[in-house]
């Protein structure tokens, strides 16, 4: 579905980037994990085409997509949920899921999505007309999940879900993560710090050092591997 030939991108002269490969399978949850620094927010830009690859390629469904702007890539059906979260603060829970769906014009179909975004997470059923700057991290996080969701991508990015939550709502958002996964087949390219999490969730994950993919194998194995233990799992 998704797939990053040998791509090189840059900050000015600071090459964040120094040829990364990486194939996504539809259906597939993949995981990138690293250390701080280490080019996982810079993967994500270059893929939604924030901050372009200077050299390489990037295809979705079989097509170049890493000269395109960032809204004709999310117009593809890529979608991503920031780090940091980013929702709009000033408007209430139901507009910022009103705002997901700016692309769609099928009423319908976005009421019955925005039901399904209750069930998944009640709370926010219950905070629907609060603005959503008030809802706790953990809320935020759900809400951002939600509104990325209402444009019903194919694939979804995700940056550092668990930054700064609570242990409790980490694993709310991973499960719901898993039932995404499964229910409606949207692929998930999920960035990380919490290996461990991470890699419980995904199918397969790369891990990157410095700008490169330094090693790429299925979740178990990773969770397995004795240098990913030591580096990232702290075992
Ligand atoms: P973290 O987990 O801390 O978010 P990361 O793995 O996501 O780290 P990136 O944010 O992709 O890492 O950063 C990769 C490299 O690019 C770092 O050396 C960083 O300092 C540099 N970098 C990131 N953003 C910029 C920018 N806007 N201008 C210049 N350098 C940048």
């Amino acid at each position: 579905m998704l797939k990053l030939k040998n791509i090189e991108t840059f900050y000015g002269n600071i090459q964040a980037l120094k040829g990364v490969s990486i194939d996504i399978s539809e259906g597939e949850i993949i995981t990138l994990i690293g250390a701080n620094g280490a080019g996982k927010t810079t993967t994500l830009m270059s893929i939604c085409g924030i901050v372009p690859p200077r050299t390489g390629e990037i295809l979705f469904l079989g097509e170049p997509i890493h000269q395109l702007t960032p809204n004709k890539i999310v117009a593809l059906g890529i979608c991503q949920v920031p780090e940091g979260r980013r929702i709009f603060p000033y408007l209430t829970v139901l507009e910022n899921l009103d705002m997901g769906a700016f692309l769609r014009n099928d009423k319908a179909g976005i009421k019955k999505d925005i039901e399904h975004m209750f069930e998944l997470f009640p709370i926010l059923a219950e905070r629907r007309n609060q603005a959503g700057g008030t809802l706790s991290g953990g809320e935020q996080q759900m809400l951002a999940l939600s509104r990325a969701l209402m444009a019903r991508p194919r694939l979804l990015l995700m940056d550092e879900p668990s930054l700064g939550l609570a242990p409790l709502v980490v694993r709310q958002i991973f499960e719901i993560i898993r039932k995404i996964n499964t229910e409606s087949n949207t692929t998930i390219f999920l960035v990380e710090q919490n290996a461990n999490l991470a890699l419980k969730v995904a199918h397969r994950g790369y891990v990157m050092e410095n700008g490169r993919i330094t090693l790429s194998d299925s979740a178990d194995r990773l969770l397995a591997n004795e240098d990913v233990k030591r580096a990232y799992l702290g075992l």
